[in-house]
């Protein structure tokens, strides 16, 4: 297979499957055990609202920290409870984090704002989830405008009635939903029209700086302006730089998340950020 007389290619290709074996099955041997330890933290990235320059909600990231303190990213082992049908007790879990830590600010007279979580659109399968869903959310008395709920556009490409049922019944009982990562994948902005979401996350991918980039910026531009007329706040992911804030602010775009500002953090050291904003 190898064209060029050198090797090298395939010894790499063999060596980095090994170790992605390898750590499937350290992953799948571990998270059972992970999740019973509460090994999984739930970090927080703000979101800056443009208009006020004020921090106006975040989203919940988890993170594994493993038992000799090494913090493990989501993309290393997301795709393996996905395999394993784990996935949605990881979810509830980060879900349960942050409804518990909602209520502890608001026991504590702190201000409270909104925060996504991420769901796996495996979970959109399961008949109880949204059920499950109101079901925490309660036991912790959330006022429902504080959660809202992400998805990834690919879920669409499985079948499109299901969910819009799922996303009916998420509104119904009072969750606000946005679309994750759109532009990233097949989007379908005819999708948009039929589906009542209050938030469109518009994907890093628009704003790295590629030949083309003018032609993203008028997509984006075009994008905000569309979902707009719906009604649909809008999130540009993934900006790192200041210049990219400056055009997002022109275009009116709603909400900037990414490291210009602010990296996902701690619990604690977000609760600090917002005591400081507060004052
Ligand atoms: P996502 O939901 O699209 O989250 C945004 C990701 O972009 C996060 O990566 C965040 O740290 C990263 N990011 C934010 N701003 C910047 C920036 O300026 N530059 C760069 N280079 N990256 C930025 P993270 O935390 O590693 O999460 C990766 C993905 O893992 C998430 O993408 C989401 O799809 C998934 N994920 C995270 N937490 C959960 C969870 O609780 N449940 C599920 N099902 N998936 C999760
Ligand atoms: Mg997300
Ligand atoms: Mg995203
Ligand atoms: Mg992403």
């Amino acid at each position: 297979t190898v064209k060029n007389g050198s090797n090298h290619n395939y010894v790499f290709y063999n060596e980095s499957i090994r170790r992605h074996l390898w750590e499937e099955k350290n992953v799948e041997g571990q998270m059972h055990d992970a999740l019973k330890n509460h090994e999984f933290l739930v970090y927080y990235q703000p979101k800056v609202e443009l208009k006020t320059g004020r921090i106006g909600c975040s989203e919940a990231l988890v993170r594994w920290q493993t038992s000799d303190g090494t913090i493990i990213p989501p993309d290393r082992f997301i795709p393996v409870f996905e395999r394993n049908f784990m996935i949605h007790r990881l979810d509830q879990y980060v879900f349960e984090e942050v409804c518990r830590w909602l209520r502890h600010m608001l026991d504590e007279g702190k201000t409270a704002l909104p925060v996504s979580v991420n769901v796996s659109r495996l979970q959109f399968y399961d008949p109880d989830f949204v059920k499950r869903y109101v079901e925490i959310r309660d036991k912790y008395h959330i006022p429902p405008q504080l959660l809202e709920i992400e998805f990834t556009e690919s879920i669409v490409f499985d079948n499109t009635g299901f969910l819009l049922a799922i996303v009916k019944s998420l509104k119904a009982n009072g969750f606000s939903c946005s679309i994750d990562d759109f532009g990233k994948g097949y989007s379908s902005l005819s999708l948009l029209k039929e589906l009542p979401v209050d938030v469109l996350k518009i994907d890093s991918y628009f704003f790295l700086e590629s030949n083309d980039h003018s032609r993203d910026l008028d997509l984006v531009r075009s994008i905000i302006e569309l979902v707009h007329k719906f009604n649909i706040r809008t999130v540009a992911e993934g900006i790192e730089v200041p210049e990219q804030v400056e055009y997002l602010k022109k275009f009116e775009c709603d909400y900037v998340q990414g490291y210009v500002f602010y990296r996902p953090m701690p619990q604690a050291k977000y609760e600090a950020l917002l005591d400081e904003q507060s004052v």
